[in-house]
């Protein structure tokens, strides 16, 4: 054993040698890095991506509990089947009507979050070298499962109206050019993680029609698109073609503490969900399942989702209130729903480097580096504003705009010397 490893108890560095290749794609990310510093009170956190748990009554979750415990507990506290409840996959119908799919509950999987549906679906289709194409930025959990299966990601450019059917057109021949083999399409088209952006009507058939014609699969991640603040998101891309993988969760429209997410996927798919997901756990938590389907039944779960809608419309009218009155020169996304905002930096500031120095001011955000797969991003920053209070993200961006002004100050100083 190498003299740098003391014991297995408290470092595992001494087995570096003996981990898979795959292990070592494994590193903190930048966001989880973050937690640490930021949980402390006096910090600003814009940082991690909460949701507004308090927001919800908590007297809901304890009536669904005595219901579903009187009526079905043993089964609650059982072992269920891999693909999920039978009830709530009946009830995620409902759901998935709003935004214009209609699907059978056969083809649904539960899983623990979405999470873990990306999970599964990049195991089942990413060898070494393969290529995803996702927005530019992109979902930083995203990346790192794709990573994880030693995917390359080429980014698609995104702009206020989502991702740009051209350069995904181009982004396919180059990678067509260059031999490579492309797996499928990563996209979260409403209130997207972490630009806030919604890929708009229009563009959503066009998308459909190039990935049909060069026979490329789309990945659609919908955690958001219930969380909107003056009007629905356009029909999802999975109700236009049968063969788009959807993901759905309960952690933005409920809470992130019960794990629960879904995956509606073509039959052949479906299987082979299921069967990854038993292998990798037997079966998603039955008292978790349980738990929401009780919940979908006895509470006016669409009232509290309009509950939540009004908190995160004023957090967002706070958020872009602030920057307009801190820092009225740096060009923000405007999000018509979901957590956050996507902010572009003057140039020569980079976010990643800027990050003590605004905790120093006791401020966090998530630098733009961490949406993106190839290291790019530098220029812009996160902002997500669902968790703190209204007058706790103004303070935040009071701080934020003293860091950055002062930043812009020190780099016009040194330019002027040069
Ligand atoms: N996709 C996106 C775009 C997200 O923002 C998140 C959570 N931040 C997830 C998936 C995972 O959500 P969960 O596993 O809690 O369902």
């Amino acid at each position: 054993m190498p003299e740098t490893s003391p014991t297995r108890s408290n470092n595992f560095d001494g087995w570096l040698d003996s981990y898979s290749e795959r292990a070592h794609t494994l590193s903190v990310s930048e966001v989880r890095a973050l937690f640490a510093v930021v949980s402390r009170p006096e910090v600003v956190s814009l940082a991690g991506g909460m949701p507004y748990v308090s927001a919800l009554p908590k007297e809901l979750l304890a009536k669904a509990y005595e219901s579903m415990m009187a009526k079905k507990g043993d089964l609650a506290i059982q072992y269920g089947g891999g693909q999920g409840d039978a009830e709530l996959r009946e009830q995620l119908r409902d759901i998935m009507a709003i935004e214009g799919i209609h699907a059978s509950p056969d083809d649904l999987v539960v899983t623990t979050g979405s999470q873990h549906a990306l999970d599964l679906v990049a195991g089942l289709f990413l060898d070494k070298g393969d290529v995803v194409l996702a927005e530019g930025p992109s979902y930083v959990g995203a990346i790192g499962i794709f990573r994880h299966y030693e995917a390359h990601i080429e980014h698609v450019f995104t702009d206020d109206d989502g991702i740009s059917p051209v350069a995904l057109q181009e982004a396919i021949d180059r990678m067509k050019a260059q031999g490579r083999r492309i797996k499928f399409l990563y996209l979260v088209p409403n209130f997207a993680n972490p630009s806030g952006v919604t890929l708009a009507k229009e563009r959503r058939p066009q998308i459909i029609e190039i990935c049909q014609r060069e026979h490329i699969l789309i990945l659609e991640d919908n955690p958001y698109g219930l969380l909107y603040f003056d009007k629905p998101v356009p029909d999802a891309l999975r109700s236009m073609d049968d063969n788009v993988i959807y993901l759905g969760s309960f952690s933005k429209i409920l809470a992130p503490g019960f794990r629960v997410g879904y995956v509606l996927a073509p039959p052949a798919l479906r299987d082979k969900i299921v069967l990854a997901q038993e292998s990798a756990l037997l079966c998603p938590s039955m008292f978790s399942q349980m738990m929401i389907s009780e919940y979908l039944s006895v509470a006016d779960w669409r009232k509290q989702v309009d509950t939540f809608r009004g908190v995160y419309r004023e957090r967002r009218d706070a958020a872009l209130d602030a920057m307009s009155e801190y820092l009225p020169n740096l060009r923000t996304t405007k999000p018509d729903g979901g957590f956050y905002l996507w902010v572009t930096l003057p140039d020569g500031i980079d976010s990643k480097a800027m990050l003590p120095l605004a905790v120093k001011e006791l401020v966090a955000y998530t630098p733009g580096t961490a949406f993106f797969g190839d290291g790019t991003g530098q220029q812009h920053l996160r902002i997500c504003y669902s968790y703190p209070t209204p007058e706790r993200i103004k303070l935040g961006i009071k701080r934020l705009a003293t860091v950055i002004n002062l930043q812009t100050e020190l780099i016009e100083t040194f330019g002027k010397k040069k």
